[in-house]
């Protein structure tokens, strides 16, 4: 049970009438905001749209008056619960907030409001001839608020980095209400702050305006298709090719389950005799380094376990090619009543053996687990395709999922590579950290959040991921 308190009439009144933007209690919008890709719901008291940093900032002091939680939404694509309130209190919503407020071309920075999505931004700052590199596959609904908040990452951080490398500053609301603005908003010196708010899923602050740095348009783009005979000979080619130093700026791996069932999704195919393993290439740069590449990526390719390979003649056949891998998460969720995403991460070299794991994890619990990702920087989404009304099959994933991240972490790796620890994850936390990095977040939190108001019950919680919810095993399992 939450410990935070409900909100009363009267307290829902006066942050009503706090926001020049508007708010709502009505069941029917409370419902829209109660949910993310997660699949966990839970009611909040109260949508607010704010349309400024200060609708922000006087809600954010009512909420600390009063006690209320305070869940700041973007998109609600997140995959660990994050921006669900569990709560119940107050979900701030960035829709209204969504303006790319200016592009400094000099400087290379863009100005936004968090509820930018992170595809506008770039298609703006097109205009101005250059890009914004960070491209989780949700960017055409992820904003950047819900990207900096997690730390978002993607197909490209192989090449360019994550969000938080872009980030040149940042201006967020306290959790009583003060206004901080860091970096390029403000000119500040000495000691900054925002990479603590950067990945930290809401629990300290809310972001109310982003400064981001844009880069130059790559001069060439090259895409590559490539087909194995084995996963493992795939995740060969992928350490392979990351070692010849080539300007590789995407290397997505998909396994032969997934492939098929994004093919049938996209266009209505079942191949006959799918690959057991593909990879999605790109290569970025200057024309002459991303056409040196390419030979040599032709040539590790052929000299490698690949069975074959294509090259992208034009920018129709590149999308199409694209179109595959990004709707994988969307065919996946076809599949059965369940899809648990985790997103592991282990180095490079790892990624063959762990493939091996993971397929002895689905032979021991006897799971379906597909797995595709960003494998350039080593990072599997790892599914497991339950039927949750299935308890038996729950539990066995619950044990699973324990296993999949010991196995990571076995390796040198990490139990999230870029969706964040939220409420699913919440659990293992302290399978990755030790006891001086969880008690170095709890002072941050206890710092910044003293009353604990902030997106609660997220990174720092004991409550188990609520898809386990009714399981007559309580205990996460994992290796004895
Ligand atoms: C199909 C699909 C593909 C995906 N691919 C990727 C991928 O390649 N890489 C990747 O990293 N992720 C990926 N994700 C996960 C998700 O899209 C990212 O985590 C994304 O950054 C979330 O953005 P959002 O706007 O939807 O945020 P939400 O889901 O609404 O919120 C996410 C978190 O950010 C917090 N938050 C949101 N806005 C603010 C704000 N203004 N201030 C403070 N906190 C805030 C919320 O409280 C919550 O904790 C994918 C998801 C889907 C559904």
């Amino acid at each position: 049970m939450s410990s935070h308190a409900r909100a009363s009439a009267p307290v829902l009144k006066r942050i009503a009438r706090a926001v020049r933007g508007s708010s709502s209690t009505l069941r029917e919008d409370l419902v829209c905001y109660a949910y993310d890709a997660t699949d966990i719901h839970s009611l909040p008291d109260i949508v607010v749209w704010p349309d400024s940093t200060e609708d922000v900032a006087a809600v954010v002091r009512i909420a600390h008056d009063t006690g209320l939680p305070v869940v700041a939404r973007g998109a609600g694509t997140g995959y660990t619960g994050g921006s669900v309130p569990v709560s119940g209190g107050i979900v701030l919503s960035f829709e209204c907030m969504n303006r790319v407020l200016r592009i400094d071309t000099d400087a290379a920075v863009a100005v936004v409001e968090p509820g930018v999505v992170n595809e506008d931004l770039r298609a703006r700052a097109r205009e101005d001839g250059l890009t914004y590199p960070p491209d989780p596959a949700s960017l055409k609904m992820s904003t950047l608020g819900g990207n900096v908040a997690e730390g978002a990452a993607g197909p490209r951080t192989v090449l360019y980095g994550r969000t938080g490398d872009y980030v040149a500053g940042l201006e967020f609301v306290l959790a009583d209400g003060r206004v901080v603005r860091t970096g390029y908003l403000a000119d500040t010196t000495g000691w900054d702050p925002a990479p603590l708010v950067v990945g930290s899923e809401g629990t300290l602050a809310v972001v109310t305006q982003v400064a981001v740095r844009l880069t130059d348009i790559p001069e060439l783009t090259l895409t590559c298709w490539a087909e194995f005979p084995s996963l493992v000979g795939a995740a060969r080619a992928v350490a392979d090719i990351t070692a010849a130093g080539v300007p590789v700026s995407v290397l997505e791996i998909i396994d032969r389950d997934t492939l098929t069932c994004s093919l049938e999704y996209v266009r209505g195919e079942k191949p006959e005799n799918p690959p057991e393993g593909a990879l999605l290439i790109e290569l970025e740069g200057t024309e002459e380094d991303v056409r040196r590449g390419a030979i040599e990526v032709r040539q590790l390719l052929e000299d490698g376990e690949a069975t074959g390979h294509r090259w992208a003649e034009d920018e129709a056949e590149r999308d199409e090619l694209w179109e595959v891998r990004r709707s994988i998460s969307a065919s996946l969720a076809r599949l059965s009543t369940g899809k648990i995403n985790e997103d592991i991460t282990v180095p490079r070299s790892r990624i063959p053996d762990y493939v091996d794991r993971m397929r002895e994890i689905a032979e021991a619990f006897d799971l379906p687990i597909l797995t595709f990702g960003h494998a350039g920087d080593g990072n599997l989404h790892v599914n497991i395709i339950v039927d949750r009304a299935d308890r038996d099959q729950m539990t066995r994933a619950r044990r699973a999922v324990t296993q999949l991240f010991d196995a990571a972490i076995s390796m040198g790796g990490t139990l999230s590579g870029e969706h964040g620890i939220g409420i699913t994850k919440a659990e293992h936390l302290s399978r990755e950290l030790d006891a001086p990095a969880l008690e170095t977040t709890r002072v941050v939190k206890r710092a910044l959040d003293p009353d604990g108001i902030m997106n609660p019950e997220k990174i720092l919680s004991d409550r188990p991921n609520p898809w386990w919810k009714g399981l007559d095993d309580e205990s996460p399992g994992g290796e004895e």
